[in-house]
């Protein structure tokens, strides 16, 4: 008779099938073959020299990507959640009085994670679809005189792509330090960490970089650093200490790498593919592909007599379109409609735009007239066949 009380799952005896699917939703987003292959390569230690030299050759993508020099740049091993905790445990400690700019679900998260640890947590806030004026972030920057602001590059929950420029000198005019979120835009929109004085910025795998879900490039400038290394506490994350990071990545002056978590080696391999890929293209025709095929995605569900829900055509994120859920329609049945029928992903909104957008995304690979062909083809069939209330 077996000791065991619980026996095997039989879900788990059965072959494993995963469906091919295009992932037009606000990410993931597929993984070109190249990078699938580069998962599939051998399994490496995660010290053994030739590890060690994937990820110098990330942290060198990384500062191209970013458009920075710094030292203090890596992968946290997890999503962009993780980065984003990474960013705000580091840099700000309990008491701390902090300033986040909401215009969508990341600002609320960033707000909540804030919270957690014991910061002063103050807002501005702006309705979905909209951004902030300089004139509105210095006004709050100089009542609350944060330690840390945190803005959202594109906003993906409600399509809203932020301008940068001249934030992070105000920033620093009041003496805070100036973290950015650019997980659903990095590489489909512009964006230099050094030239618009950026102190912490993260993004994620999945999105533009193509690779799968589960590493995160993030990078501190001198400043970010000087604030971290002389905290008076200890971030309350072990896992995502950036003293331990940086030795583990080789950011600090020391000789040897140190051991501080096994990190995700084969996740390593397609982050370091989504890099080079990136890297070839290059980031200005990146951009420019990205805002292209937004346009011409836009045109065409304009001509079907959809509406877009940010209505300034400069404040629209490439990678990710909001669309004004169709009146009469129930979005959630256009949603299954194209998957059940065309194959394709695309989401409802997040957030504060649940029940007011469909999102679609065009990321990286994803990014191309064709696919753009394939889903407003999807629209249309959809809003054909879905039930249609008199409005
Ligand atoms: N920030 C933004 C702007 C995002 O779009 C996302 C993911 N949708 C995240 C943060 C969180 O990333 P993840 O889901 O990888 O944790």
């Amino acid at each position: 008779m077996s000791s065991l009380s619980v026996p095997p799952p039989q879900c788990l005896l059965q072959p494993f099938v995963v469906p091919h699917r295009l992932l037009l939703g606000p990410g993931p987003s597929n993984v070109p073959a190249r990078i699938v292959t580069a998962t599939c390569q051998p399994m490496l230690g995660h010290l053994h020299p030739e590890t060690i030299e994937i990820m110098d050759q990330i942290k060198s993508g990384i500062q191209y990507a970013f458009q920075t020099q710094n030292c203090m740049t890596l992968a946290v091993s997890g999503p962009g959640h993780a980065a984003m905790e990474c960013a705000i445990f580091n840099s700000v400690e309990p008491g701390d009085s902090v300033l986040i700019a909401v215009n969508g679900i990341w600002g609320e998260r960033a707000a909540e994670i804030a919270q957690r640890i014991g910061a002063k947590v103050n807002m501005i806030v702006t309705s979905a679809g909209r951004y902030f004026t300089n004139s509105e972030i210095e006004q709050a920057l100089a009542k609350y005189k944060p330690v840390l602001f945190f803005l959202t590059h594109g906003e993906s929950s409600t399509g809203v792509v932020h301008p940068i420029d001249g934030i992070g000198e105000l920033c620093h005019k009041y003496g805070s330090l100036f973290l950015v979120d650019s997980v659903a835009a990095l590489g489909g929109s512009p964006i230099y960490m050094d030239k618009q004085a950026i102190d912490i910025l993260y993004t994620g795998s999945q999105k533009v970089l193509n690779a799968p879900p589960g590493t995160a490039p993030i990078s501190f400038s001198e400043r970010a650093c000087y604030k971290i290394f002389s905290r008076k506490t200890k971030p309350v994350s072990y896992f995502l200490d950036l003293n331990w990071l940086a030795s583990y990545w080789g950011c600090d002056e020391k000789p040897a790498r140190i051991y501080h978590h096994t990190g995700p080696v084969t996740a390593l391999y397609s982050l370091r593919e989504g890099l080079a890929i990136l890297a070839e293209t290059g980031l200005e025709k990146s951009w420019k592909r990205h805002k292209d095929v937004a346009e011409y995605f836009h045109t065409g569900l304009e001509k079907m007599g959809l509406k877009l829900f940010v209505e300034e055509k400069k404040a629209r994120l490439p990678t990710v379109t909001t669309i004004v859920a169709p009146p009469g329609y129930d979005w959630k049945e256009i949603t299954r409609f194209i998957m059940k029928n065309h194959n394709i992903e695309i989401s409802g909104g997040l957030g504060p735009s649940v029940g007011m957008v469909l999102r679609v995304g065009l990321m990286g690979c994803n990014s191309n007239k064709d696919h753009v062909d394939m889903i407003l083809e999807a629209l249309s069939d959809a809003l054909k066949h879905c039930h249609k209330s008199k409005v």
